[in-house]
């Protein structure tokens, strides 16, 4: 922290955030809150349309035949996420399975899959087939051809979205293309829904045949429509994001046109059962509570992450996406200054979280990334990142990568404590 900042104490950054509610933040919010009345509307007229009652909370065993509520859970989602069908349920072990659920269900014989949004999220490398060995990849087992062009500089991410950067050949040869919507662990910034939009009817233009999907991971209700909306095939997501509102605890969906969601229903079941078979573990009740609050949940993050984007640029750090950027997910990137910064940030979010709020974490290394990395999120669901969290690569430009937050309240006291602990001149171990 430099030295203009040494004057930082508890009271005087709590004038600081005060300040920027009543000031920058203010148009931001509001912007904000009219996302959340057109979402939440929108969950809760699915939610009346569908005639949720009582009678679907109950989970049907064995196979799972004529289970109800796992029927209405997938037109309410399905409603709620402007699709024609949705395949919502906890057996997806995560994102990652369900899209690549999906992506096996898209995907016939010698495809070719064309990413227009560069490198893909580091799990589904080996889905895809350009990390690891496995017989089951759609490389190994479909012999899908995998091509990358991207609508980002990758040298300049900040320049944003162009699809004049993509190439005209690969959207040409593409039967399926792969948008991811969040900037996940990447520089640059989330693609909104006008972007999506700019993408899909250029690329429609040059290749209509081509099956549009949407990572929609991190994405869901952070605007006032999603991807399906403006002419996206299908796209996934996991219910321990966005979905779930931190109350989820497993799960994923897969949303979009009828004719492929069948399609991805026997690609996770079995031909012949599709989405009519699977017990649903009495979760049913869970999973429409978390779609009914999701989008409240989504809205409280999107405060906390502008909050932190204004709060660290008026100390003079860079921020992306800045305060007052379209927010299509719910990450806010923060560029330390040091990597000592960044430990400090996560263990005093750590230290200020619900649950284990006696561990350290550390930086360690992981399987797959050159640097090491520091994980930090007290969750009650494991691994949930709709809950407040944050990690980072040890490497310049130093980011730490914020996300979720069920209460903005709470998201406002782990900043105010995290720009005390980067104050401190010694070590800030709990
Ligand atoms: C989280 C995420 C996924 C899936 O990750 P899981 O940890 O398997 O749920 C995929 N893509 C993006 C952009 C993500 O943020």
């Amino acid at each position: 922290m430099n030295s203009t900042n040494s004057d930082l104490t508890a009271e005087s950054i709590r004038q600081r955030m005060t300040k920027l509610e009543h000031g920058a933040l203010m148009p931001v919010f509001e912007k904000l809150s009219a996302i959340e009345s057109v979402t939440t509307a929108r969950v809760l007229d699915g939610f009346i349309q569908h005639q949720v009652g009582e009678p679907h909370f109950y989970s049907v065993s064995g196979y799972g035949h004529d289970d109800l509520g796992r029927e209405v859970t997938d037109q309410a989602f399905a409603y709620a996420l402007q699709s024609e069908s949705a395949l919502v349920r906890p057996h997806f072990v995560s994102g990652t399975h369900a899209i690549a659920t999906a992506l096996r269900g898209l995907c016939s014989m010698n495809n070719t899959l064309v990413s227009v949004t560069g490198k893909p999220y580091d799990t589904l490398e080996e889905v895809i087939g350009l990390r690891g060995k496995s017989s089951q990849s759609l490389k190994h087992s479909l012999n899908v051809a995998f091509k990358m062009t991207s609508v980002f500089d990758e040298q300049h991410p900040e320049f944003g979205c162009d699809v004049n950067r993509l190439d005209v050949a690969a959207i040409q040869s593409a039967d399926v293309l792969y948008i991811q919507r969040s900037r996940g662990y990447a520089l640059r910034s989330a693609l909104c829904i006008q972007d999506i939009k700019a993408i899909i009817t250029h690329c429609k233009q040059i290749n209509p045949s081509a099956v549009v999907f949407v990572d929609n991971c991190y994405g869901e209700f952070t605007e006032a429509t999603e991807p399906t909306s403006v002419g996206a095939d299908v796209m996934a997501g996991s219910l321990i994001k966005n979905p779930g509102a931190g109350i989820v605890p497993t799960g994923g969906y897969i949303a979009g046109k009828t004719r492929w969601l069948e399609r991805c229903a026997d690609a996770l079941t079995a031909p012949g059962i599709g989405a009519d078979g699977g017990y649903t573990f009495q979760l049913t009740p869970t999973i429409l509570q978390g779609l009914f609050m999701a989008p409240h949940a989504v809205h409280q993050s999107l405060r906390g992450m502008a909050l932190a984007s204004a709060l660290f640029d008026s100390l003079g750090y860079t921020t992306t996406p800045v305060v007052d950027a379209t927010r299509s997910d719910i990450i806010q990137v923060l560029l330390m200054k040091t990597p000592d910064e960044q430990i400090r940030f996560c263990q005093t979010l750590q230290a200020n979280s619900p649950i284990d709020s006696n561990v350290t974490p550390v930086p360690a290394d992981i399987a797959g990334y050159a640097d090491q990395v520091i994980m930090a999120g007290g969750t009650f669901v494991q691994g949930s990142t709709q809950e407040l969290s944050a990690d980072g690569p040890l490497r310049e430009p130093y980011p730490v990568f914020l996300q979720g937050g069920l209460s903005y309240v709470h998201t406002k006291l782990v900043l105010e404590r995290v720009l005390l602990a980067m104050h401190q001149e010694k070590p800030c171990l709990v």
